[in-house]
């Protein structure tokens, strides 16, 4: 009797063992030094920003074969031509929409769901809209698996936003266009912000913060830059 409950105990402890190992995250440390090294130390100082940089799993939202090199202070190919952005430039534009924890936010090109993830863990709500199938359905399982339940996925052409749930505090647009979709301009909230890489297709563009103000529009270039391009449902 008192074997078999010893034999009973001790898969009962391996058990707890193996559930521990699975929750530690091997790449924790790799996270918290891509922190420092990379967003820290390019003065990015609004600590939800750099509280969410050190959350998001980032290996979670490439393929399986770079995930080595997740934490890498570059942007990393996602499939179907396109790439989940370097982590600072993530930082960066999400710390440029000064977000709150009451914000509804509106992203376009949810890609890996990488940006939305950061985004989520600051706001509110976050909605995204992504037009390739493929990544967006991808998106959708991984954000599901990870518990950002606050994230609500769209397949579709972003050029038209997503009226229904507008207007948003914020717009984040990861793609670069030719110019600013005006649907985004109008369903931008008065004293949103919204930050838009614009220019040609793969040459550099430049990162701009559109501001509304008493229903007055105000642009201005913050940086160059290099996105993958805005397309639209019919290109
Ligand atoms: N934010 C992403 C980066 C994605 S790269 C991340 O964190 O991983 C830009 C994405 O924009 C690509 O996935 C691309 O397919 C998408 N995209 C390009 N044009 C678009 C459009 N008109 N509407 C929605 N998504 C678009």
């Amino acid at each position: 009797m008192s074997k078999i409950l010893f034999s009973v105990c001790l898969a009962g402890f391996s058990l707890f063992a193996l559930n521990g190992e699975a929750q530690q995250d091997p790449f924790e440390e790799a996270r918290k030094l891509m922190v420092r090294q990379q967003i820290e130390s390019r003065d990015i100082r609004s600590k939800p920003v750099l509280d969410a940089m050190r959350a998001v799993p980032r290996h979670r939202f490439v393929p399986a074969d770079y995930r080595k090199e997740a934490y890498r202070d570059g942007p990393l190919p996602i499939g179907y031509g396109q790439t989940i952005s370097q982590p600072y430039i993530v930082a960066y534009m999400t710390e440029l929409i000064r977000p709150e924890p009451g914000f509804k936010v509106l992203e376009i090109g949810t890609g890996s769901g990488y940006q939305a993830a950061v985004l989520a863990e600051i706001v509110d709500s976050v909605y995204t809209i992504e037009i390739v199938e493929e990544l967006g359905l991808a998106a959708v399982q991984r954000l599901q698996d990870l518990s950002y339940d606050n994230v609500h996925v769209k397949i579709a052409d972003g050029y038209d936003g997503w009226e229904s749930v507008g207007p948003f505090d914020a717009i984040v647009v990861t793609a670069a266009a030719n110019f600013v979709p005006p649907p985004l301009i109008k369903q931008l909230k008065d004293g949103g912000r919204m930050i838009i890489p614009v220019g040609s297709p793969f040459q550099v563009q430049q990162l701009k913060l559109v501001e509304k103000k008493n229903q007055q529009v105000r642009t201005e270039n913050l940086l160059p830059v290099r996105f993958v391009p805005f397309t639209r449902d019919n290109d």
